[in-house]
């Protein structure tokens, strides 16, 4: 017996080998083909599409996470074997001509027409995806298609090569220790080491992540860090590596390719199933915030000026934020740790959703996992008792376990049908040290909150079509339920019952608190300014630009208005944006979805701020109507049921402290 070939509620983690891997996908591989075919004969398809996949999807999901959290070569190995086989399967369903006739043929039929609800949007939702998809093509547009999307496979693959080899073909070796003032020690060891690795004498630069933003932070040397910036910004920018050229390739298949589906512009395509419908709408939004930043962003520069004295350069700024940080508050993260042992941070974050959600978590010892310091969960309803799902926790890094925290589903059920559903978080959270319970940053904590949010949004699904429940949502809603969890992390009461010191079970003092709270909004108005550019620039590329002005200087014209000082003439910090230009689509268009996610998550908060953090009310409401209805509906209109009304940006402009 093959253990991934059959669906298990409790998914025999301890059976399954690397060797298990290749002949299940294959035998699932055509399951799944046959499955399409029956689908296809089906003179009702809807119901055949929505699970034609399942199995095959199940085996996925558990080699893909046993890939994540508990590899070995082999099971690498094994585990890219499949990938193309599946991800070429996966992209065939849309294609398959046989399924798209009988999709159209039920539409226009007694029973497609008079579908109502969820049904009726999971048939639109599937017309409108193979319709995206090509499947509405002549056979010429089929095959331009899918000539557009492997050149555009090939270019943006090879854009973020380029990134990569001109991030590495750039070193400054310091060998005058007097340069290397400001810097903290483990920057200096770090740079130490790094030149040691290449066999020479001093303290060895690069445009990594750790070593650029140590020596933009710290190192008094200004001219050493304007010749960083620079180097940082210009990456990918001219000679062997220059990414215009490839650029101007992608934005140009992109719209080829938006036009050819029927699409005005790449934004229009990429936002049509997302709730900001169009590229016009995600960028008003935009401009919006940015009007309603703007004053607290230049108040904020100049203060900054005024602290540091002397007019700035773009390499100063992270520079003197970090001094007059360190001024303004002699606030230290480590301080808080004591207060958050991560058994007591998770228990409270239980008891606040239970009390506010109507559920209840207990700890159970009957599932098998990948590792022995995985934790197992059982969610119930707390008034009727019923099992709503029942997911994995792990917590710690490990060798064998990729890195950040992240939450994924194993199995969608339907609780109408007393079918759980099954889901994960994993987290790389500090450890226990020195017989020492593990000690969490207050951001380790916010981040433990995240993932529950995806988690619940999964296991609280009541929609009976699979493909429409959980977290299958537009992309600018799924963080809506991850992200409110934060809000709790900064409320005194909440924080009272997830927080208290390892030994002494003290709560977290209050000057203590205030100096976190006060901390957070440092320079929000920079910190959003900055997201909102990426943004603006990224929708303006896909929208506005025309081909006939360069494309790096038309990107710097674009965020300019976003920018603290003037930008320098060679600035292009655009060619190695490999978020917009290192996959087919990746965050193309999309990139205005971290701001939009924060406005309904700020704002849907609100209703708990005003009827109180732990209302019951506010959260069978928020349960019923977010939790419970995955994509059973347009977002919006979910977001509206709730609220009572459309999101307002103002209450994420209070949380970034620019409402004063
Ligand atoms: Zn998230």
């Amino acid at each position: 017996m093959n253990p991934l070939t059959e669906i298990k509620f409790k998914i025999p983690f301890d059976q399954v080998e690397a060797t298990h891997v290749e002949p299940a996908v294959d035998e699932l591989l055509l399951d799944a083909n046959q499955r399409v075919e029956l689908a296809a004969a089906d003179p009702n398809p809807l119901m055949a599409i929505d699970t034609m996949t399942e199995r095959l999807d199940y085996a996925l999901n558990v080699v893909r996470h046993i890939e994540s959290v508990a590899t070995t070569p082999a099971f690498r190995a094994a585990f890219n074997a499949v990938q193309p086989k599946a991800s070429a399967f996966y992209s065939s369903i849309p294609l398959n001509e046989g399924l798209w006739k009988a999709i159209q043929k039920y539409a226009v039929s007694e029973q497609g027409r008079s579908l109502q609800g969820t049904y009726k949007r999971f048939l639109k939702k599937t017309i409108d995806s193979f319709k995206r998809h090509g499947a509405d093509l002549d056979p010429a547009g089929k095959v331009r298609l899918k000539e557009i999307d492997v050149a555009l496979s090939e270019a943006t693959t090879k854009f973020s090569e380029h990134v990569l080899d001109a991030t590495n073909a750039w070193e400054m070796v310091v060998t005058d220790e007097a340069q290397l003032k400001g810097l903290p020690p483990s920057a200096v060891a770090m740079a130490r080491a790094s030149a040691g690795s290449k066999g020479l004498e001093g303290w060895r630069f690069t445009l990594q992540g750790p070593s650029y933003v140590a020596v933009m932070t710290y190192l008094d040397d200004a001219r050493l860090r304007e010749q960083v910036w620079r180097a940082y910004n210009t990456r990918a920018a001219s000679g062997p590596l220059d990414n215009r050229g490839l650029m101007v390739q992608i934005l140009n298949l992109r719209r080829e390719k938006a036009q050819l589906l029927g699409f005005k512009d790449f934004s229009d395509l990429v936002l049509d199933d997302r709730m900001a419908h169009t590229g016009e709408r995600a960028q008003n939004f935009l401009k919006d915030l940015r009007d309603k930043t703007e004053k607290r962003f230049r108040e904020e520069n100049q203060e900054l000026e005024a602290f540091a004295g002397s007019k700035l350069e773009p390499w100063d700024i992270s520079y003197w934020a970090e001094k007059q940080r360190a001024a303004l508050y002699d606030f230290d993260e480590e301080a808080l740790r004591p207060y958050f042992p991560l058994d007591r941070v998770v228990s409270g974050m239980f008891e606040i959703f239970g009390r506010i959600l109507g559920i209840r978590v207990t700890q159970v010892n009957d599932m098998p996992a990948w590792d022995p310091g995985v934790k197992t969960f059982e969610v119930r309803d707390a008034a009727t008792g019923a099992h709503l799902g029942s997911f994995y926790a792990d917590w710690y890094p490990r060798e064998n376990k990729r890195g950040g925290a992240w939450m994924d589903a194993f199995l969608t059920g339907n609780p109408a049908q007393d079918r759980p559903h099954l889901g994960l978080i994993c987290g790389n959270l500090t450890p226990p040290v020195d017989s020492k319970p593990a000690l969490l940053t207050h951001r380790e904590a916010e981040t433990i909150f995240h993932e529950f949010g995806h988690l619940l949004h999964h296991l609280l699904s009541r929609v009976e079509v699979r493909s429409l429940a959980g977290t299958s949502v537009a992309w600018d809603f799924v963080e809506l339920p991850s992200q409110i969890m934060e809000n709790w992390c900064w409320e005194r009461q909440a924080l009272d019952l997830l927080a208290g010191h390892w030994e002494t079970g003290a709560p977290i003092p209050e000057d203590l608190f205030q100096k976190l709270k006060r901390a957070k909004t440092f320079r929000g108005a920079n910190m959003q300014m900055r997201q909102l550019g990426l943004g603006y620039v990224d929708l303006a590329l896909h929208r506005e630009w025309d081909g006939k002005e360069d494309v790096v200087s038309f990107s710097r014209r674009m965020m300019q208005p976003f920018a603290a000082t003037p930008i320098p003439e060679d600035y292009a910090m655009i060619t190695s944006f490999t978020h917009l230009f290192s996959s087919p689509v990746g965050y193309g268009a999309g990139y205005y979805s971290y701001k939009w996610a924060e406005v309904l998550d700020a704002d849907a908060f609100t209703r708990f701020r005003k009827e109180g953090v732990f209302s019951e009310q506010v959260g069978r409401d928020y349960r019923e109507k977010i939790l419970a209805r995955g994509d059973s509906e347009d977002p919006a209109e979910l977001y509206r049921s709730f609220m009572g009304r459309d999101p307002d940006p103002q209450a994420l402009l209070e949380r970034a402290g620019l409402a004063r």
